[in-house]
């Protein structure tokens, strides 16, 4: 019998461009079909066949509190009882605002978009306006959202400058793009001698969550903080991942680095499209209307979006929200490595906060050069005998994994003894 995934996956390439709506759902990186989902509740959804997974994808970082958690459930269906869309501001808009605020002391003004790419497109424009500059570093392997000045990678050379990474990019606009090796200072010093009055802004993810998970090596971050300060530079920090996710008060509040900028989304929104930007005060009035900088959009600030991400703002904020989160992915991650050990498998993993990295691989990698040396088809084995067996990881060997809150023994427990099963025949 022909599975109803299957179906769904056949007659949806009929209509939509691979028959998703964002490339890596495609399951091209980890090969097979992609799964339907149609319900989620707390760790679990089910595909369209009706078979549950425990999910460590959490629709790529939003689902913090896990599928449909009530609270948030309940204040949407309320809310959109008075009307979806008003294109006009509400109390709704200043509530989170003001919470934004609150908890992340690097932003003194905040403007709701609808997406990361969004408030990556936003902040390098900003980024620029302020500045008067057109240069802008960033990483090899960081993704910011599909902005043409920031879908640029390099090639293998220490510092180029970017060719683009898809086409439809004009290279003139990747060629204002300086792409640089994370971890590696001395490639930004020697970027900072050669352009430093010429950068906007250096943009970085604080952790590296686009490719598998990277953390940053001590006093990366605060090097560039430096750098940016010395030549006048903007540092940007992309919490679209990690903020809310690796703590209460985002990576620059683990590693205490003030960025002039960050852009958040993701858990912000609480599973709607909502994300958002900030920082400086000064840099922020370069906004329109009160300054030369246009941004703008149509359903940004959305009144069932901003309800959803304050009912999770305020659930994520209970005492020890964070270190149970931590503790349990850390279990995970731990668990699984001592799994791989005991089997003689060449894998390790690592957890910062509620996200996780899996590596084939005998050390956990410091960079991009690192990373793609883990073992790709290893992992693609490993991601379908789980799938297999009821268990969702990415569906690639280059993005990170998170866990929830609803995520407990049981789905712990469930998870290990899987892989067990799977190391014990590899
Ligand atoms: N920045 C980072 C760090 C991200 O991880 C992502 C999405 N994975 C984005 C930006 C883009 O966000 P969106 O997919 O909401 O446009």
């Amino acid at each position: 019998m022909t599975s109803r995934n299957h179906q769904l996956f056949e007659q949806s390439q009929q209509y939509i461009p691979g028959g998703v709506n964002s490339p890596v759902r495609a399951f091209k990186s980890v090969g097979g079909e992609p799964v339907f989902f149609q319900r989620g509740e707390g760790a679990y959804f089910w595909d369209a066949d009706g078979k549950q997974y425990i999910d460590y994808v959490g629709s790529w970082g939003p689902l913090i509190l896990g599928h449909a958690h009530p609270d948030v459930v309940k204040t949407v269906q309320a809310v959109v009882q008075n009307g979806l869309t008003f294109g006009a501001p509400t109390e709704a808009e200043l509530d989170i605002a003001k919470l934004i605020c609150q908890l992340l002391p690097s932003i003194e003004q905040v403007r709701l978009v609808s997406s990361g790419t969004e408030a990556g497109m936003s902040v390098i424009r900003l980024a620029r306006g302020f500045t008067g500059r057109s240069k802008i570093i960033k990483f090899e392997g960081c993704y910011h959202g599909h902005d043409d000045s920031l879908l640029v990678k390099a090639g293998s050379g220490a510092l180029t400058f970017g060719n683009p990474s898809s086409a439809g990019v004009p290279a003139e606009t990747a060629g204002h793009t300086i792409v640089l090796d994370f971890n590696d200072i001395a490639g930004v010093e020697e970027a900072f001698n050669k352009w430093g009055k010429e950068i906007a802004a250096v943009i970085v993810e604080p952790v590296a969550g686009n490719m598998n998970l990277i953390a940053p090596k001590a006093d990366f971050l605060a090097k560039l903080r430096a750098l940016c300060t010395q030549n006048g530079s903007v540092l940007i920090f992309d919490e679209v991942m990690t903020g809310f996710r690796v703590g209460l008060g985002c990576a620059q509040g683990l590693y205490q680095i003030k960025p002039d900028l960050t852009a958040l989304g993701k858990v912000i929104g609480g599973g709607m499209p909502m994300a958002a930007f900030g920082g400086r005060r000064d840099i922020m009035q370069y906004l329109a209307p009160l300054g030369p900088v246009y941004q703008a959009g149509t359903l940004s600030g959305n009144p069932v979006a901003v309800a959803a991400g304050l009912a999770t703002l305020k659930l994520i904020q209970a005492p020890g929200f964070y270190d149970r989160l931590a503790d349990r992915t850390r279990q995970l991650v731990d668990g699984l490595s001592a799994t791989a050990k005991n089997h003689g498998i060449d894998f390790c993993a690592q957890s910062i906060g509620g996200m996780f990295g899996l590596y084939f691989s005998k050390d956990i990698p410091t960079s991009f050069a690192e990373v793609m040396q883990c073992d790709k088809a290893a992992f693609n084995r490993f991601f379908h005998a789980m799938l297999e067996e009821g268990v969702y990881f990415a569906p690639s060997a280059f993005e990170a994994g998170f866990v929830s809150a609803m995520h407990g023994d049981a789905e712990l427990n469930k998870t290990l003894s899987a892989a067990e099963k799977i190391f014990k025949s590899w």
